[in-house]
């Protein structure tokens, strides 16, 4: 196939748009593939299309390859099925929600559990039937918070969404592995750099689940990796290894200081310098950090979150240890209404006798000593023994995980870098299929409830990805699996010659079965140049000033390279480039 760029939807555009912030965002808008219609909400142009089309190509295919079966929702869905799972309400503001014309009401599908366990159940009924692994490449819609960054983080995006079911146990591992595999070759394909790291289940419900992150300065989860044993996780899936409980006997009293403007852990520590014998650090005093937890059914409660003074409370781990339920900060109407809560001297005792529920960070175990609040202005206590003095109501991760902490595993320091999330596998187990009573009859003829794994790639948001991590000062960079034509040849010299030459040259590529984008405008050289480079696609042949002497040259966009080579070896050029 043969594009004009003279006859092509597009206009590029000079400047970057108001409201980009990431070098993806800003590209994709300034060369044309994609245009806003509303936070989180794009239109695909065809060169945009086409790259999401191949991209979807290489999962689609690598889908089959395992033996997946592609087939396809409605993304508009009635609630029941939601209703059963308790989604409805778990999902709160991030499912769109509406009514149609009776009142009756419906979503627009954010994940389809629910669906494709309906869907197994209502075709199969034996266990001959199983395993079996559907999907679907398929619209999803949620309400996020933050819509981000373009086609990265959208309201309406495309997913690749495929479901596992399986008898046993050792099934659904097979599935797993088998996804496992064919994520890394998709993403392989792509040429993409990324972990697969260990990952908590969130909304989703269920047990083992994993990662594939790609790596990215820009990207909104952090993961930590130890070098020594390749233990990798998202941050918010770490699990702090706790210390061994002490002895309590032979502690000191605890006991209660005068300690006046020691609002921060900074000005405490000073003080505790100042006033006891002893040396003391931030990880010697113990901060009680207040939130607001949010059910999904709208219940709210107050949390006290006990962490060592020296390390902030991370909200993204804090917030993926209480999912479903959702955080807000105390207003100050609520330390109104509970006038215990001292600020800068909120201590375990005023929480516990106040059925205010405490979790602590599990390193705070029983027989460690803290200075802590003594819920008075300017108190604190020294020497308050965990399981002596007070005993929290269980431990939560909500420490911030930092660069040097040591691996749960024991092997060595971790250090974090950020990524962007391309693919979730999980182990959902027997969630969905308890919630709908998915059977099938055994062997001996008694039902078996099926198990399930539920698996997603971002297709919509490799888009964006592959953009975010190709991309280089002057513009766009498509590897050859998903750019979204095999050659851009610029015209660019107004002579007949070349003009004749480009179009013999665009033809003759054509035929080698190469899709050809042909700049056959009548701009200037150098505003083809400009759009050559800022399309992306991998290679360029110029035919310009040298075509008098039968020359063409040809621009590789990853190496940088310019080489000119005689009219009649173009297409074998070309060839040789892209294998
Ligand atoms: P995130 O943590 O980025 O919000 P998620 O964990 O909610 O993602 P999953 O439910 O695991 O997402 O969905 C499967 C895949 O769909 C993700 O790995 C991601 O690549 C993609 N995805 C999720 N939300 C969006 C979105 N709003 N826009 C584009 N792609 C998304
Ligand atoms: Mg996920």
């Amino acid at each position: 196939m043969i594009t004009r760029l003279s006859q092509l939807f597009l206009r590029t555009l000079r400047d970057d748009p108001a409201d980009a912030e990431v070098p993806s965002h800003k590209l994709l808008v300034r060369a044309g593939y994609v245009r806003r219609i509303a936070p989180g909400v794009y239109s695909w142009l065809p060169l945009g299309l086409r790259v999401l089309r191949k991209i979807e190509n290489v999962v689609r295919e690598e889908m089959d390859a395992i033996g997946a079966q592609e087939i396809s929702l409605p993304a508009l869905l009635p609630r029941e099925p939601y209703e059963a799972t308790n989604r409805w309400t778990e999902y709160g503001p991030g499912l769109f929600r509406l009514k149609d014309r009776k009142g009756v009401d419906m979503l627009l599908g954010p994940t389809h559990e629910e669906l494709f366990a309906l869907t197994v159940k209502g075709e199969y009924s034996s266990y001959k039937d199983l395993p079996v692994v559907l999907y679907q490449i398929q619209t999803k819609y949620r309400d996020e918070e933050r819509p981000r960054a373009g086609i990265l983080r959208g309201r309406e995006f495309v997913m690749k969404d495929s479901y596992s079911f399986d008898v046993s146990d050792e099934g659904l591992q097979t599935s797993y592995d088998a996804h496992r595999a064919a994520y890394q070759r998709i993403f392989d394909r792509l040429g993409l750099k990324y972990v697969i790291v260990a990952a908590t289940s969130g909304a989703m419900g269920g047990s083992a689940s994993e990662e594939f992150l790609a790596e990215s300065p820009v990207g909104e989860d952090t993961f930590v990796r130890c070098v020594e044993s390749g233990y990798a996780a998202n941050v918010e899936a770490v699990v702090t290894a706790a210390p061994d409980e002490k002895p309590i006997d032979g502690l000191a009293d605890a006991k209660i200081y005068d300690t006046p403007g020691t609002e921060t852990i900074a000005t405490l520590v000073d003080w505790a310098n100042a006033n006891l014998d002893r040396e003391v650090t931030a990880a010697d005093t113990l901060k009680n950090v207040m939130v607001k937890v949010v059910q999904p059914n709208g219940k709210t409660e107050i949390l006290g979150v006990g962490v060592p003074g020296d390390r902030e409370v991370d909200m993204k781990r804090l917030e993926a240890s209480l999912a479903p339920a959702g955080i807000e900060m105390l207003t100050d109407a609520d330390f109104a209404a509970n006038p215990f809560l001292v600020k800068g001297y909120i201590g375990p005792k005023a929480l516990q006798s106040n059925e205010i529920r405490y979790l602590v960070d599990p390193r705070v175990v029983t027989g460690t000593a803290w200075i802590t609040g003594a819920d008075e202005a300017g108190k604190h206590y020294v020497g308050l023994v965990a399981g002596r003095d007070f005993t929290p109501d269980g431990t939560i991760e909500a420490a911030e995980v930092r660069d040097g902490d040591m691996s749960p595993d024991g092997a060595g320091p971790l250090v974090s870098a950020r990524g962007i999330e391309i693919g979730h596998i999980f182990q959902l187990g027997r969630k969905y299929t308890d919630a709908f009573s998915v059977d099938v009859l055994g062997e001996n003829g008694k039902p078996i409830r099926v198990t399930m794994g539920s698996y997603g790639v971002g297709v919509s948001r490799l888009v964006a990805v592959i953009a975010e991590q190709m991309h280089d000062a002057i513009g766009l960079r498509w590897p050859s699996e998903v750019s979204p034509y095999d050659v851009h040849v610029v015209i660019a010299n107004k002579d007949e010659a070349a003009r004749e030459g480009g179009e013999r040259l665009a033809a003759e590529l054509n035929s080698a079965g190469f899709d050809v984008l042909l700049d056959d405008r009548k701009s200037s050289p150098g505003v083809k140049f400009k759009d050559a480079e800022l399309l992306g696609v991998p290679l360029i042949v110029v035919v310009g000033r040298g075509w008098a002497e039968g020359k063409a040259e040809i621009r590789d966009r990853f190496t940088g390279e310019s080489t000119e080579v005689p009219g009649d070896e173009v297409v074998a050029t070309v060839v040789m480039r892209r294998n």
